[in-house]
């Protein structure tokens, strides 16, 4: 088959490898029939994330189907259509019997280690990939629910709105700002108003991804360069400050950012992928009652959010912004890693 392969930082090729197969009985192996580009797979690929080595698939979100299954499996068919959660989970150590999948202690790719697909065992932008624990780690697609839409449930619609609304614990009648209007800025603004947002605040360099945020669900967005920038956010709120300030890029500015318009008694959600320490102002947080929340997504929310899809209730549908055969893989690389020029959101690869 043809595969995306990792071959040290700044180097990747689209080439042919074997063929992936059963090796555990609770695997399956997936036909990849759609995948997608993770801004982590752009983190990989300069060399920041040192545990992928050379000759590793990238790529951990896909819709797929069937080809192969193990022996232990029994509640899936060669033939169904799923999604692969990015987030592997053997269903029966500690952490998943709690739903903290990301900290899976099934011993595929590192125990304790939920993150495992182009990262630790190879990934799906390929033809075929191979999911241990299948029964726990990956979902029917709903028919009607079309593969563009599905693949957003693998990594970024979960991440949007476990790690940014849920563990920053927006409550109806807050405003939240989120700092970072990428794919995952976006899932997270698109998932905000589940738990009641009365104002979501869309913080961005880019004039073009602040516009689109309102498709979103972004009520209103401000531009960090502006002179008054605060005042503006303080503008929207009673004057204190944000209940909620998401960070949603990964680096000290934004990090930043969210704790010069977090309210007293508020919360920071960090959901960006850092790559160096940030500061940490705690002299001025703790007498401020500030809560600070991380952490990898667990995908525990995926059925949840799936059915809303489902029925519409999300605009999925906004966040696909090109298409490519997986053939076009390397373009589609370059389509995304210049995302500020081609306005690309989410870059969508499909078997031809
Ligand atoms: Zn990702
Ligand atoms: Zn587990």
């Amino acid at each position: 088959m043809k595969a995306l392969v990792y071959h040290g930082p700044g180097q990747k090729a689209w080439e042919e490898i074997p063929d992936p197969t059963i090796q555990a009985p609770t695997d399956v192996v997936v036909q990849v029939d759609t995948t997608t580009i993770c801004g982590s797979d752009l983190h990989i690929l300069k060399g920041d994330v040192p545990a992928v080595k050379p000759g590793r698939v990238l790529g951990h979100e896909a819709v797929g189907t069937i080809t192969q299954i193990g022996d232990a499996v029994t509640t899936l068919a060669v033939g169904d259509r799923v999604i692969v959660s990015c987030i592997k989970s053997c269903g029966k150590c500690s952490f998943c019997k709690t739903g903290i999948y990301s900290h899976c202690l099934g011993d595929e790719g590192a125990s304790g280690m939920g993150w495992i697909f182009g990262h630790l065992i190879d990934g799906t932008q390929a033809e075929y990939v191979r999911v241990p624990y299948a029964e726990n780690s990956v979902y029917k697609v709903p028919a009607g629910v079309p593969d563009d839409h599905a693949i957003m449930l693998s990594d970024i619609l979960p991440t949007g709105f476990e790690i940014g609304v849920l563990y920053g614990q927006v409550k109806p009648g807050d405003v939240v700002a989120v700092v970072g209007t990428g794919p995952v800025g976006l899932a997270a603004i698109m998932t905000a108003g589940l738990q009641g947002a009365a104002r979501i605040i869309a913080i961005d360099l880019d004039a073009n991804r602040r516009e689109q945020a309102h498709k979103f669900g972004a009520t209103h967005d401000v531009d960090p360069r502006a002179a008054d920038w605060k005042q503006q956010v303080l503008a929207l709120t009673d004057g204190l400050g944000v209940d909620v300030a998401i960070e949603a890029v990964g680096v000290p500015a934004t990090f930043g950012t969210c704790v010069d318009i977090v309210r007293p008694g508020g919360n920071i959600a960090n959901v960006g992928v850092h790559g160096a320490p940030v500061e940490l102002p705690i002299q001025n947080l703790w007498i401020h009652n500030i809560n600070i929340s991380m952490g990898l997504v667990n995908t525990n929310t995926l059925s949840m959010l799936l059915n809303l899809v489902a029925e519409k209730k999300l605009p999925v549908d906004l966040m696909a912004t090109h298409y490519f055969t997986l053939d076009q893989m390397m373009e589609a690389y370059d389509t995304f890693a210049r995302a500020a020029e081609t306005k690309a959101l989410k870059v969508i690869l499909t078997r031809s």
